[in-house]
């Protein structure tokens, strides 16, 4: 039986009362709240959940958009960033390509050395932009790191992938065999990275989240479900 949220499902609350009739609403922040009769099977929530699916996302996608103009973070100094579990405190520096001819307008205008993120100075304004390339960059990197170790116990060849902006999913699987990952996942520690991975490529073979599906998971991965736990519950921090 499923118990929680996947990486790829839309997360949501459930609250069952004394009503006749399921319903669903999006908060303010986002949570998704589904309401159930008492006595209401669980296949028959998931079902109502799958048709409003498209739905919510249109309603999350609104609400990322307008939350998208007033970040949460504010890029200060010592304010701390996570990466793979780890929170690196923001320091500012002196342009360090000051007086050297900028190689391409790629060039890392934020750094990650010492234990601390480095931003120069002059780049604050743009900090939100160059923290999300980075994430992208190190998500690219890990994945092509993270999929050899996985993908012959799992029996998969994982041939493509994208990094972008998943807003609430921390990855997707599509028809065309591509993997796609949310920048904000390589911000979790790394077993959970690997799990998010994991469940994918376990896609790649099962489409549902069959009892066929959690035993390729379960294979590679028997402690999984306290990944799914961690995430639950600490997902909504990896945000910038
Ligand atoms: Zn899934």
């Amino acid at each position: 039986m499923k118990k929680s949220v996947q990486p790829d499902d839309l997360p949501y609350t459930l609250k069952r009362s004394h009503r006749k009739s399921l319903g669903i609403t999006i908060e303010r922040d986002g949570a998704i709240i589904v309401k159930a009769p008492l006595d209401l099977d669980r296949k028959e929530i998931e079902r109502f959940v799958a048709e409003k699916r498209v739905w919510v996302q249109q309603k999350l996608a609104q609400k990322t958009s307008v939350m998208g103009e007033s970040p949460k973070r504010e890029f200060v100094s010592g304010q701390g960033f996570l990466y793979l579990g780890k929170s690196h405190r923001l320091r500012f520096v002196e342009n360090s390509s000051k007086g050297k001819k900028p190689k391409r307008t790629t060039e890392r205008k934020l750094r990650l050395r010492h234990g601390y993120f480095e931003l120069d100075k002059e780049q604050q304004p743009k900090a939100r932009e160059h923290f999300i390339s980075w994430y992208k960059e190190k998500t690219e990197e890990k994945l092509n790191e993270r999929i050899p170790r996985y993908d012959k116990r799992i029996g998969v060849e994982v041939s493509r992938f994208g990094v972008s902006n998943l807003g609430h999913r921390w990855a997707s699987y599509s028809r065309n065999s591509t993997i796609h990952f949310n920048w904000r996942a390589v911000m979790a520690p790394i077993w959970v990275f690997d799990y998010i991975l994991v469940h994918e490529m376990a896609h790649t073979i099962e489409r549902r989240h069959s009892r066929r599906f959690w035993q390729l998971v379960s294979r590679v991965m028997p402690d999984f479900e306290e990944i799914v736990r961690w995430l639950s519950e600490n997902g909504p921090d990896l945000d910038l």
